[in-house]
C-alpha cells in the first residue's frame, strides 16, 4: 500500500515521505480500514518526525491520528463491526485498567497510547485499529467531516464540560476563535447555554467566531483583551477561559479576564509553550487551571451525535491526496487555510 512513512528521525521534510509498504496484518481484536480521510496536523506530525516530544515505540511509523473509512476486514474476536461499515478511529487509547479508567476518567488515563505514535496511523491506504477505538459514522456525515469532528470536538467537550464544568448562563472566553479547537469550543459552549466571547488575533478570525455563534468578539492584537472582557461583562470577568494557544503575549491577559473563582482550561501550545503566571493573583482570586488532551468515548459519542443532528459543523479547507502532505503542512504554516486540511489516501 502507499503510505507516508517515517523510517528515521530527522527534519520532517526529509524523513516523512510517501512510499510503498506492506499492508498491516490484523490481530484478533482489530479491524482493517480502507482510509478515506485523515486530518493534516502539522505541529503534531512534524514533532513526531523529529523524534520529539513523544517518541514512537518503533520505526518505521505511519502518523495520522483520526482516520475515517470503510471496514474491509475484521479480526476473529470482533463483533461490533462488519465489512462495509463506515467508521472513524478515536486516536487515543486508554488502558482500561488504571484507577482513573476505573473511575470513568478514561480521558485522563496516564497509560493511554496514541494512534499514529504508538502504532501505525492513517496516512496510508489502509489502517489496522483495535475494535475499541472505532465508532460508526452517522449516515449523513462524510468521512471528511467525521475525521475533523474526531480531531477536536471530544477534546473541546472534555475541556468545557469535564474540566471547566461550564454551566448555563456562565461566561466563557474562547481563545484562538478561528482555530481548530476554537471553532468547536464556541459551538459547544453555546450548546451548553453559555455566553460566549470569541477572541482571535485577526479581524477575519473574530468574524468567523461570531458566525459560529459567539455573542461577542475581540481582536486581541488590536485591543486590550482583559479590558474588553471587563467592558463586555460589566467588570465581572468570565467564569471560564478556554485556552489552546499558550502564547506568552496573550496568556497573561487571558487569565486576567477571569472572574473571581474562575477556571482556565487548556490544551494546545502552538504559540508557546512557556507562559508567565502571577501566582498572587491566582490564589487571591481563587482561580483554577486545568489541562487535558484528547477525549474519552462518552465525549466522542456526544460529538458524533451533535454532528448528526446538525448542532455542530466543522470547517474543512480542502481535501488533498497522500502525496500532497508536505504541501498541506506548508499551507498550514503560512496560515493559508480556513479550517482543516483533509488527506484522502484513496484519492
Ligand atoms: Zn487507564
Amino acid at each position: 500500500m502507499r503510505a507516508n512513512i517515517i523510517k528515521t528521525y530527522g527534519p520532517w521534510r526529509a524523513v516523512m515521505l510517501p512510499q510503498e509498504i506492506g499492508c498491516p496484518s490484523l490481530t484478533d481484536n482489530e479491524v482493517l480500514i480502507e482510509v478515506h480521510a485523515v486530518t493534516a496536523n502539522r505541529t503534531r506530525d512534524t514533532l513526531i518526525a523529529e523524534g520529539k516530544p513523544h517518541h514512537p515505540e518503533a520505526l518505521p511509523l505511519i502518523t495520522g491520528q483520526d482516520p475515517a473509512g470503510i471496514v474491509v476486514e475484521v479480526g476473529t474476536n470482533v463483533d461490533r463491526f462488519k465489512k462495509g461499515d463506515r467508521v472513524v478511529v478515536s486516536g487515543r487509547m486508554a488502558c482500561g485498567q488504571c484507577d482513573l479508567c476505573a473511575a470513568k476518567r478514561a480521558g485522563d488515563c496516564p497509560n493511554a497510547k496514541s494512534i499514529g505514535i504508538n502504532r501505525w496511523g492513517g496516512y496510508a491506504e489502509f489502517c489496522a485499529a483495535p475494535e475499541k477505538t472505532l465508532f460508526l459514522i452517522p449516515d449523513n456525515i462524510s468521512f471528511y467531516e467525521a475525521a475533523v469532528i474526531m480531531r477536536h470536538c471530544p477534546t473541546a467537550l472534555q475541556l468545557l464540560d469535564d474540566k471547566a464544568e461550564l454551566k448555563p448562563n456562565e461566561w466563557v472566553l474562547i481563545m484562538g476563535a478561528g482555530g481548530g479547537l476554537g471553532g468547536p469550543g464556541i459551538q459547544l459552549a453555546k450548546l451548553m447555554g453559555a455566553n460566549v466571547i470569541a477572541a482571535a488575533g485577526a479581524d477575519e478570525r473574530v468574524e468567523l467566531g461570531l458566525k459560529l455563534g459567539a455573542d461577542f468578539g475581540i481582536n486581541y492584537r488590536t485591543h486590550d483583551l482583559s479590558e474588553e472582557v471587563k467592558r463586555i461583562t460589566e467588570n465581572r470577568g468570565v467564569d471560564v477561559v478556554y485556552e489552546n494557544i499558550s502564547d506568552p503575549t496573550t496568556w497573561p491577559k487571558a487569565i486576567a479576564s477571569l472572574a473571581y473563582a474562575g477556571r482556565l482550561v487548556t490544551a494546545g501550545a502552538h504559540g508557546g509553550p512557556e507562559v508567565t503566571l502571577n501566582a498572587r493573583n491566582l490564589y487571591l482570586n481563587r482561580w483554577q487551571i486545568k489541562g487535558a488532551a484528547g477525549g474519552s468515548p462518552h465525549n466522542v459519542k456526544r460529538a458524533l451525535e451533535y454532528a448528526r443532528t446538525g448542532k455542530i459543523t466543522c470547517a474543512i479547507d480542502r481535501v488533498m491526496p497522500l502525496e500532497a502532505l508536505h504541501e498541506a503542512y506548508d499551507m498550514i504554516e503560512n496560515g493559508d487555510v480556513q479550517g482543516k486540511i483533509i488527506i484522502d489516501p484513496s484519492a
